[in-house]
């Protein structure tokens, strides 16, 4: 059983995490907003907004009293309503993701505010000399920066495949030279910075989470689609990371049990092996062998330097033989997401994929997932697309050092 004096420090800890990401997710906020979202004391929020203040972390301001009014808070008499909020310049974060595709770095301040960036080729298989070109990247991008060293949180880095955060290894992913070595400590030696590692998909919720700074609901899922696919999901402001870190691989769910032998776990009709983009370049590819994809030939005469951009560029010319592939990858997509809304009913789907630029590929996505969503009317349940952006997961990666670090920290 827990004894009470024990749990005191615990318990003004919690106190502080929450005030923190109160102020993170809906600053600029009141003291009494704050009180009433937490169902705290006035007492503990003026204690720690204190202290938040002294460190320089948080500033207050006098609001303008119409505006308070119009937002229908409440005055108090005589005195003009103060609210708090970060201050964007006290603290950064770095951010990092790499991809098949490539390896972009970003650092952000504490308020989500672009600070710089870089976008490389992906990394390599020859693990030790990539990651001392990272460091040397991301050392460049400090520099550049003119940031002061000791106002950075630390390095937030997002990796597709199977990541396990708490030992901070990478087990599984598409360069099998970096499989199981510890990439938290390795970097962390190298930049003398605090590092973190996470699957790039759950760091682009996380991104999501933090940084997006429009009310929605708690829960919620990320469906990713690239060249892999996964499906981190929110479930009342907790990620559901499953007993061995695996939840959310959406792209292994058996979609087509006489499908073809999934590529990345070996067994068959995983969504990955006939919806993401690995599967949409392998089938056009194939149909550029066989004479069937004559404008990508002429898009792309090179067959093996095809890439998802001149696959959009022929489906946008309404080219027949690309639209049947993308139908028939969008008709899995739908499926699958209709199975996960099915299983959690989360109040809202984030949808994040290169694939999605294309007007066309959202509506045929939405006709599929709704023709097999069961019980929940249209009204329940919301979809979104995120623009695309290449930074997306280094933002991520940033949130959550911005996370970790510093709210919890
Ligand atoms: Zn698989």
């Amino acid at each position: 059983m827990a004894i009470k004096g024990n749990n005191l420090p615990r318990v003004k800890k919690q106190n502080e995490t929450l005030i923190k990401e109160i102020i993170y997710k809906y600053g600029p906020i009141s003291r009494s907003k704050i009180a009433e979202m937490l169902s705290l004391t006035p007492p503990t929020i003026t204690t720690n907004v204190t202290a938040l203040i002294e460190q320089g972390l948080v500033y207050e301001f006098s609001t303008d009293i119409s505006d308070s009014e119009e937002k229908g808070e409440e005055k108090v008499l005589g005195r003009r309503p103060v609210k708090i909020n970060f201050v964007p310049d006290s603290r950064y974060a770095i951010g990092v993701e790499t991809n098949p595709y490539n390896t972009a770095i970003c650092m952000l301040d504490l308020r989500g505010n672009e600070i710089c960036s870089a976008r490389y080729e992906p990394a390599k298989d020859n693990y030790e000399k990539e990651l001392d070109l990272l460091a040397q990247r991301i050392q460049t991008l400090i520099d550049k920066s003119k940031v002061d060293r000791e106002c950075i949180l630390g390095v937030g880095f997002g990796l597709p495949g199977f990541v396990e955060p708490e030992a901070g290894v990478l087990r599984e992913s598409f360069n099998t030279g970096w499989n199981n070595k510890n990439i938290v400590r390795d970097l962390s030696r190298r930049l003398d910075l605090p590092v973190l590692i996470g699957n790039n998909a759950r760091i682009r919720a996380i991104g999501e989470e933090m940084l997006s700074r429009t009310l929605r609901p708690e829960s919620f899922a990320y469906y990713l689609i690239s060249y892999g696919i996964a499906c981190p999901m929110f479930v009342k402001s907790r990620m559901i990371i499953g007993e061995n870190s695996t939840a959310g691989e959406a792209g292994h769910m058996v979609v087509d049990i006489h499908g073809p032998k999934c590529e990345t776990c070996g067994h068959y009709g995983c969504l990955e092996e006939v919806a993401s983009e690995r599967a949409i370049l392998k089938k056009c590819k194939t149909g550029m062998r066989a004479g069937e994809a004559t404008m990508l030939m002429e898009l792309c005469p090179d067959i093996n330097s095809l890439t998802m951009k001149e696959v959009l560029t022929a489906e946008e010319c309404l080219d027949e033989y690309v639209m049947s592939v993308m139908n028939e990858a969008i008709l899995y997509l739908g499926v699958a997401l209709a199975n996960i809304i099915n299983l959690i009913s989360p109040p809202l789907v984030i949808i994040d994929g290169y694939i999605m630029k294309l007007k066309r590929n959202r509506r045929l996505l939405l006709e599929e997932t709704r023709k097999h969503i069961f019980a929940l009317s249209e009204e329940e349940i919301e979809f979104e697309f995120v623009d695309f952006d290449p930074l997306t997961g280094a933002r991520g990666g940033a949130a959550l050092a911005i996370k970790e670090f510093f709210i919890k920290g």
